[in-house]
């Protein structure tokens, strides 16, 4: 007799969670996950394709999460999906080096070389560790950061969220962001006093806390474009001042790409660098989501001489039993090799139709609102004008989220259950898919004016 299995796989999301209540902290493995926010039981998912998922209910959902941004090309892409059965049939993996892990970094590299309106090649990053989560890839960065410039302190902006390691959760976004936290407990003051956290796209905070403490500053990590806590760009040439002024004072910059890379900015193949005109010179930059096309796997590129302390090779140490696993680097692969021109022409569109729909839905039942936007990446504020940082981005009717959220839910459409979220389009949302979105955004609007 077993106190814990039911032998019997659950057909209604109620029974799931009630089943999850049991065994699992809050029923979840992510706290978004949970619908604190907004209330009500969360969808258990059962299956997805293209831009459809489908809970245990069997009700089919337009998905605007896209697995929070790896599903770049839509759920079980056939030729993501064949590269992994391919995979898997190979072996689950070695923990020992194996080709497809050196594939994926010569097809990440070569996708980060560009030429420059100069003519001259420049080189996104020149090496490349691979890892399993974006909060492993960031938490290295700022660990090879320290080692590599021997200075404790760390700069990060209030309302960016980094993943879950100890030094980067203060006024973080996201989770943090939608449960309403300043950070975590269990995090030792000590540790939290070596994040200084300063508001985005603020010039003079930048200056002052240089000022201040430049020579003890190993780096500033940032978003290369904020979207944790709802889409919020940097001013133009920002990014360009945060690498100037950390390599003014010795420091280096950290851009974590982690949510941006090959969606709305991968590095200067397109997107921020070419829309701010320079390149911003990032030192390290963080990837995760698409290069791991769906499964667990993350990455730590940049300057060779800075990747070259990690060990084997110097004193800053990193290692993973799961690293560059082969069905994960070879799911990554497919991914990037599906990910040509014509789906990064494609996203905006789709993403625009979306958005200028919902837009449209909004304003005829009066609802204040504003999309802000970083490629094809977006979300929807409560407010009259698109917030430059945190601050602004927490002042909004958040409490029109729910309902609309809840909305939309009940007409098929999924979306990230907090407003402090991006919403992600695919290669795979069709007309069809935005028919529904726009059909669903009418009750939604109605139920956000109310
Ligand atoms: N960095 C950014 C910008 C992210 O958006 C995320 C996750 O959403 C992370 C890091 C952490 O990545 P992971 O959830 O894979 O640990």
């Amino acid at each position: 007799m077993t106190r814990f299995i039911s032998g019997r796989t659950p057909t209604t999301n109620a029974e799931a969670f009630d089943r999850a209540l049991r065994v699992t902290p809050g029923g979840v493995n992510s706290p978004v996950r949970a619908f604190r926010s907004v209330g009500g039981t969360p969808v258990f998912l059962a299956s997805g394709r293209g831009p459809y998922v489908v809970d245990v209910e069997g009700t089919e959902y337009v998905d605007l999460v896209g697995q929070w941004g790896p599903a770049l090309l839509g759920h079980a892409h056939p030729e993501v999906i064949a590269a992994a059965h391919a995979a898997v049939d190979r072996g689950l993996g070695f923990g020992a080096a194996s080709t497809g892990e050196v594939e994926l970094a010569e097809l990440v590299l070569d996708r980060l070389t560009l030429t420059g309106p100069d003519g001259a090649e420049r080189r996104g990053i020149e090496k490349l560790r691979l890892v399993s989560t974006g909060t492993e890839a960031t938490m290295t960065a700022i660990r090879l950061a320290r080692g590599a410039t021997g200075r404790p302190l760390l700069v990060k902006f209030a309302g960016h969220y980094h993943g879950h390691s100890d030094s980067l959760l203060s006024e973080a976004g996201s989770g943090i962001a939608t449960l309403g936290i300043p950070g975590s407990a269990g995090i030792t003051p000590e540790t939290a006093a070596q994040t200084i956290v300063i508001p985005y796209n603020d010039e003079d905070a930048l200056a002052e806390v240089f000022a201040a403490h430049g020579d003890r500053i190993a780096a500033i990590i940032t978003e290369a474009a904020a979207a944790n806590m709802g889409v919020v760009p940097p001013k133009p040439g920002f990014n360009r001042l945060l690498a100037d002024t950390a390599h003014a004072h010795g420091a280096l910059l950290i851009a974590d790409e982690v949510m941006t890379g090959f969606r709305a900015s991968a590095a200067g193949w397109w997107g921020l660098e070419e829309r701010e005109g320079v390149p911003y010179d990032a030192d390290l930059t963080t990837f995760g989501k698409i290069i791991g096309g769906g499964l667990p796997l993350a990455g730590l590129g940049g300057r060779a001489d800075i990747l070259d302390l990690l060990a084997p090779l110097g004193p800053v140490y990193q290692a993973g039993t799961l690293s560059g696993n082969p069905v994960a680097v070879a799911t990554g692969a497919a991914m990037l090799r599906g990910a040509g021109p014509e789906v990064y022409e494609y996203l905006p569109r789709v993403a625009h139709e979306i958005a200028d729909g919902l837009s449209s839905a909004l304003s005829a039942e009066g609802v204040a609102h504003t999309v802000a936007w970083t490629g094809s990446q977006f979300s929807i504020f409560f407010r009259d004008t698109a917030p430059q940082n945190y601050a602004e981005a927490q002042d909004q009717d958040v409490f029109r989220f729910g309902p609309f959220f809840h909305a939309m839910l009940d007409h098929g459409v999924s979306l990230p259950p907090s407003v402090y979220e991006a919403w992600f389009v695919s290669a795979a949302h069709d007309a069809t898919a935005v028919e529904r979105v726009l059909a669903a955004a009418v009750p939604a609007a109605k139920a956000a004016a109310a």
